[in-house]
């Protein structure tokens, strides 16, 4: 068991205030893997307080100098791949193999590209006479989840280190390992002190205070909506930025000029990925009617594909959810939805067989799902699709927009104009078209209640920037 119970802070590790710790529990097998600390009030002001002290010096860097640091964290990630892959799928269940590809070497990848950024922070812009001038917006605090806790976190640590920014990352409860990891590299590669400093904690009791905190300039959130407006609101009285990457329910609209086979594959696929806790999982799939019937039996035979079991097992691809508590979440609106009159085509509130002991549920499929259904409007963030049936483009497009987030959606069409065509009337602030998948070059955030603001990219980058205007005639 990993006994993890100091603070990142100011380069070193240190003793918490608090004496108050968090088991971490395998979901596998429901045993405690780790226990760390909880932080209280005064550690969290001895992480700001190392941040604020660094960030005069680090915001002065050069753009060599953090493209430097950021190359070097990403070289020794690379070393401990294997040890970024065994705590975070020991904590959240991912398979191991998917886990070392998706979550940690395009972890890895994505975060060596802020490097190649670095260069804009430092950028000035002069357009008839007015010169835009950039700087780092502050000490930042970066609040993750628990479904892609390192992505998350480079997603995040990538451009506010790439600005300028010095930060104190808190990941969530279930997975604060990979984020301990990522501080030992800190130490070893001798980074400047101060500029990464790391509590674990419990979000809903020191949120408040870490989100109010005085010398924050920006939080930077990802999490339920319910959440992200807990911090966006103690946030407001100091007047911060606050970046909300929050929940979403994103509809994937199959034309009925789409070739189908491939189309529901990779609608099936899609949410299936990491045992459905992808906060932009295509998870209303909307099909013709006259393709309804062939296309719900292509998602059962895909769905049932999977092999679900322990996250250890190289050929299994669907682990369990993250916890206990995930599993009863899920298992409860399938339930829902079976009362609600949706057609169960495959898995259900069952266990998988001789998998009692974890957090395991079956690849479930519902059929005729209406919009004003619970399983169609509420984030699940388990292996459950709702397959719905359309008449006429213009319907789909409408139930597509029938709901309170809009984080992404998809388009399979006979091409991609056509595809774009229709997703430039949907609400959502990605659109993967003809079975394309999630890019880090491309802006991620959401529409409507699934956030605001935008990470990956240049324009991830830009949230960490402030503009300042020179008037020069
Ligand atoms: P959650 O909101 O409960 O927790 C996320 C993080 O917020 C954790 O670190 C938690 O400790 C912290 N937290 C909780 N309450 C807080 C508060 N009042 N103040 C400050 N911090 C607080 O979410 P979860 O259940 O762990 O994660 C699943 C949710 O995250 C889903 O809704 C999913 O869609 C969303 N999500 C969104 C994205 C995105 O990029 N849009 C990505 C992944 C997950």
């Amino acid at each position: 068991m990993i006994r993890n119970t100091s603070f990142f802070i100011n380069g070193q590790w240190q003793q918490p205030h608090s004496s108050k710790t968090i088991d971490v529990v395998n979901p596998a097998n429901g045993q405690v893997f780790a226990t760390v600390a909880a932080a209280n009030e005064k550690d969290i002001d001895s992480a700001i307080a190392s941040a604020k002290y660094a960030f005069p010096k680090w915001s002065n860097s050069t753009a060599p100098e953090r493209s430097d640091l950021i190359h070097a964290v990403a070289d020794a990630m690379q070393t401990r791949i294997e040890q970024f892959t065994d705590v975070i799928s020991a904590t959240m269940g991912c398979p191991k193999h998917l886990a070392k590809d998706i979550q940690v070497q395009g972890s890895i990848d994505a975060f060596r590209k802020f490097a190649e950024l670095t260069d804009v922070a430092k950028s000035q812009q002069n357009e008839n006479g007015i010169i835009h001038a950039f700087s780092p917006v502050g000490v930042c605090v970066l609040i993750n989840p628990w479904n892609y806790p390192l992505s998350q976190l480079v997603g995040k640590l990538g451009p506010a280190l790439a600005a300028g920014c010095t930060v104190v990352a808190k990941p969530a409860e279930q997975t604060p390992l990979q984020d301990f990891l990522l501080a030992e590299i800190f130490i070893q590669i001798d980074a400047p002190a101060g500029i990464f400093n790391v509590i674990s904690g419990i979000g809903n009791e020191i949120g408040p205070y870490l989100c109010s905190h005085p010398d924050v300039s920006m939080v930077s959130f990802t999490g339920s909506t319910t959440a992200g407006i807990e911090v966006a609101k103690a946030a407001a009285p100091s007047v911060k930025r606050v970046c909300q990457e929050l929940g979403g329910k994103s509809p994937y609209i199959i034309a009925n000029d789409a070739d189908l086979e491939p189309a529901v594959r990779y609608g099936v696929e899609d949410v299936m990925l990491n045992t459905g806790q992808t906060c932009n999982a295509l998870t209303r799939m909307l099909v013709h009617e006259s393709q309804y019937n062939e296309a719900v039996n292509v998602a059962k035979q895909i769905a049932e594909e999977n092999k679900v079991g322990a996250p250890d097992s190289p050929d299994v691809t669907m682990g369990p959810l993250s916890s206990v508590k995930q599993q009863e979440r899920v298992r409860s609106h399938i339930k829902k939805g079976i009362s609600e009159g949706a057609t169960l085509v495959t898995g259900g509130v069952d266990l998988p067989k001789k998998l009692t002991t974890g957090a395991y549920v079956l690849p479930t499929i519902f059929a005729d799902v209406h919009s004003d259904m619970v399983i169609a409007q509420e984030e699940i963030f388990g292996p459950v699709l709702c397959i719905m049936s359309y008449q006429t483009i213009e319907q789909a497009i409408e139930i597509a927009n029938d709901t309170k987030y809009g984080l992404s959606c998809a388009v399979y069409a006979k091409d991609a104009e056509s595809a774009i065509e229709i997703g430039r009337q949907i609400r959502a602030g990605q659109c993967y078209v003809q079975g394309s998948y999630f890019n880090t070059d491309a802006p991620f955030g959401g529409f409507k209640q699934s956030g605001n603001g935008r990470e990956w990219g240049i324009e991830g980058l830009k949230e960490y920037l402030e503009v300042q205007a020179f008037i020069t005639q």
